[in-house]
């Protein structure tokens, strides 16, 4: 991996990602090994103008240590200063960066039970930092960075290295840093993604109409639905973009509005299992058949979770032509893979893409069709042969997408 693409990584994150202004406090929260990213991205925000940056580093090692080997009250305890020390600069405005970097099979060896009464002590002390964070009090950003359990996976049979610096190169892509102005670029990219949500808002459809290869699916909008995406304003009005990269444009599906076939475009790996080459039936939102070539037990499985697993809660639209899906490879990763296709997910619906969705009562939510689920899961559809059509109230249409781009 190159050093300038690295400074050029940690200038889109300080920039566009969180937009650290003169003055502000920045927490960086970094695993241990994503140390060279880490201090690059505290440079970064010294030069933009930061007052102070806060790096808390962790080791997912010490932490499985933990889980594995200490006794329950300190399992089930997390000290409430923790929380508090970084919630003092939250508090004073600070935004807050997070690298990822995880080895998602590291933890297979804690007991189960153990793992979710530790997630609900850390979910439960954490209240806070949640509503700053998801409320948009606080501006905050993801990035990743690649490490040899995630890299093997998306380049299997390539010794460790390769694959890392195989990945650092496809991540580049991806989030345009191998343009020559990345900022720019992204800022382009944000103002391009404003424009589709802004017509798309303006037109309020009433219903969609998706076609593709085995795929035929009316999707009726509800009333009130929102576009979102590229981005995010805090409750103060700053910018910042909760994913880098970002590329789709999405909103919720009327729940019972949903009749047809769609067809998967792309494996879905849910809890560690490759499901590929599925088909879905809908009747009036609800799931009614499907097939799978590969994993039909593990789409079973996701689709009988619950009664909001049967229906779908996100519809979101992004172009073939993109940095993603250009470099053609699954990320294993939905930071960016659900950033490469059009997507449904099943499950429940992202209540800000509804009006006064987050003072809904179940009963509102009935009524208007937001679905409402335990999960939340996103699989890929779009296709250089996926045509969208959008029906207004008067009945106009509009070409939304042709052959997988924009059409407007
Ligand atoms: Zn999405
Ligand atoms: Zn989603």
């Amino acid at each position: 991996m190159q050093r300038e693409s690295l400074s050029k990584y940690a200038d889109l994150a300080v920039q566009i990602g969180v937009g650290v202004k003169e003055g502000q406090t920045v927490i960086v929260k970094a695993p241990i090994n994503t140390a060279d990213l880490t201090r690059e991205i505290t440079k970064k925000c010294y030069e933009a103008g930061a007052k102070d940056v806060i790096v808390e580093y962790s080791d997912e090692e010490i932490n499985h240590l933990r889980l594995l080997n200490s006794p329950d009250e300190v399992i089930n305890d997390y000290p409430k200063w923790r929380i508090d020390g970084l919630m003092n600069y939250i508090r004073e405005g600070a935004c807050i960066i997070n690298i990822i970097s995880s080895n998602p099979d590291l933890l297979s060896d804690v007991n189960p039970e153990r793992m979710g009464i530790r997630n609900k002590v850390i979910a439960e002390a954490s209240k806070e930092y949640k509503e700053y964070v998801l409320g948009g009090k606080s501006c905050w950003t993801i990035v990743a960075y690649p490490n040899e359990f995630w890299a093997s996976k998306v380049f299997p049979g390539l010794p460790a290295k390769e694959a890392i610096d195989k990945l650092w190169d496809n991540i580049f892509k991806a989030t345009r840093v191998n343009t020559e102005n990345p900022v720019l670029a992204w800022e382009n990219h944000i103002n391009n993604l404003t424009k589709k949500l802004e017509f798309l808002n303006e037109k309020s459809f009433e219903k969609l109409i998706f076609t593709a290869p085995g795929t035929n699916l009316d999707v009726v909008l509800p009333k009130g639905h929102k576009w979102l995406g590229g981005g995010q304003r805090s409750t103060d009005g700053d910018h910042f973009l909760p994913n880098l990269p970002t590329e789709e444009v999405f909103t919720l599906p009327k729940k019972t509005g949903v009749n047809g076939t769609l067809r998967s475009t792309k494996p879905l790996n849910y809890r560690s299992t490759l499901i590929d080459n599925f088909e879905l039936t809908f009747k009036d939102g609800k799931i009614v058949d499907y097939k799978a070539e590969t994993g039909y037990e593990t789409l079973k499985n996701l689709i009988e979770t619950d009664e909001g697993s049967h229906f779908l809660g996100e519809v979101a639209l992004v172009p073939h032509d993109s940095p993603i899906s250009n470099t053609d490879i699954i990320f294993y990763n939905t930071l960016y893979d659900e950033n490469a296709s059009c997507h449904f997910a099943i499950g429940s619906a992202y209540l800000l893409s509804v009006e006064n969705g987050s003072n809904l009562t179940k009963e509102d939510k009935e009524r208007i069709g937001v679905n409402d689920s335990l999960t939340h899961v996103d699989f890929m559809v779009g296709s250089s042969e996926m045509n969208i059509v959008g029906i207004t109230k008067s009945g106009e249409e509009v070409q939304i997408f042709k052959d997988g781009n924009w059409a407007f």
